[in-house]
């Protein structure tokens, strides 16, 4: 009998100790085995006999209870130690997101014209062949209109392919003086390395008593701002056409990859054309009812902006929202 009281003590697991609990007490099991014996016992024996095995069922009955106690301790004991936090360790963070790149460019450029007191204006995406075209001097089947390709909708609605209708709109709304930016997203039907359907632009209008506003005022403020955003660039005006302006002007830099000398970015010219501007063309203040008026308005694409100053090749991976992009601006 001892081995079996051995083996209750030293069952090391829950399994074991249900072996050893059929081998013992189970109908088969030693203890079975031991009273069938009785049958054999002379009878003046089998009093002690049986009694001494009862004793020993009672004791294995308890041996086994007391073992089985101890194991179901031990197994809470060590899931609590598995599932145990330690509270003193550092903690993994959380990932910070980052404003995008075009934002960022976006929020620099406001910044400059804010600081120098122009008030920043918004207006409808889906815009109205008025606002968008006809008002800005692009009356209908006017040549300049094939310079934008345009999303229609149905009863000449259209999505706005420049931000310039905020422009009408603001002066239809409120008098002279007018120093105002319209940052914002355009849409045109185009799409390769250096076009999306989607972009932003930022444009730029100013307008006071007629004489208060001069090329020469626009040209200052372009320098200044290009400077700004740039660095130490050299800034050059090119004769240019649009129809909202005239005279107008293409504006370029003189290449921040070169220097000037000419590489492949700037097809070896050594500048970098980065917006438009001119003096507002009369047409446009008619279109609004402005008399007796000068001004001057700009353009630019934020895109092309963020392109240069952090050098992205391809416009198209601004907007394929691949995070090991938006990674690096941080
Ligand atoms: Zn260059």
């Amino acid at each position: 009998m001892q081995e079996w009281y051995d083996a209750i003590a030293s069952a090391q697991s829950v399994d074991k100790l249900e072996e050893i609990r059929i081998a013992v007490f189970g109908k088969k099991g030693v203890l079975a085995a031991e009273f069938a014996k009785m049958k054999s016992v002379p009878n003046e024996e089998k009093g002690a006999f049986a009694k001494e095995l009862n004793e020993h069922k009672a004791k294995l009955t308890e041996a086994f209870n007391v073992r089985k106690e101890i194991l179901a301790l031990e197994a809470l004991e060590a899931g609590m130690k598995a599932e145990a936090i330690d509270v003193t360790l550092f903690g993994r963070g959380s990932e910070r997101g980052a404003l995008h790149p075009v934002m960022q460019t976006m929020d620099r450029i406001v910044e400059y014209f804010v600081a120098m007191n122009f008030s920043v204006k918004t207006g409808p995406m889906v815009e109205d062949d008025f606002h968008n075209f006809e008002a800005l001097n692009l009356p209908k089947y006017h040549p300049a209109r094939d310079m934008q390709d345009t999303f229609y909708f149905k009863d000449e609605l259209l999505l706005r392919t420049h931000t310039s209708p905020v422009q009408i709109r603001t002066m239809k709304q409120e008098k002279p003086p007018i120093r105002m930016i319209a940052p914002g997203a355009v849409f045109r039907r185009d799409y390769d390395l250096t076009h999306t359907p989607m972009f932003h632009q930022v444009e730029g209008l100013l307008v006071d008593e007629e004489g208060k506003v001069s090329f020469a005022n626009l040209k200052f403020i372009l320098e200044d701002f290009l400077k700004y955003m740039f660095g130490d660039v050299e800034v050059r005006f090119r004769p240019s056409f649009f129809p909202f302006t005239e005279p107008s002007a293409e504006v370029d830099i003189s290449c921040i990859f070169c220097g000037g000398d000419g590489c492949r970015v700037c097809s070896k010219t050594g500048w970098l054309e980065v917006l438009g501007c001119g003096i507002v063309d009369p047409n446009v203040f008619k279109a609004v009812g402005y008399e007796n008026v000068s001004g001057y308005a700009f353009g630019l694409g934020v895109e092309r902006f963020a392109m240069l100053i952090h050098r992205i090749g391809d416009l198209r991976s601004l907007f394929e929202g691949d995070i090991r992009l938006l990674e690096q601006f941080k």
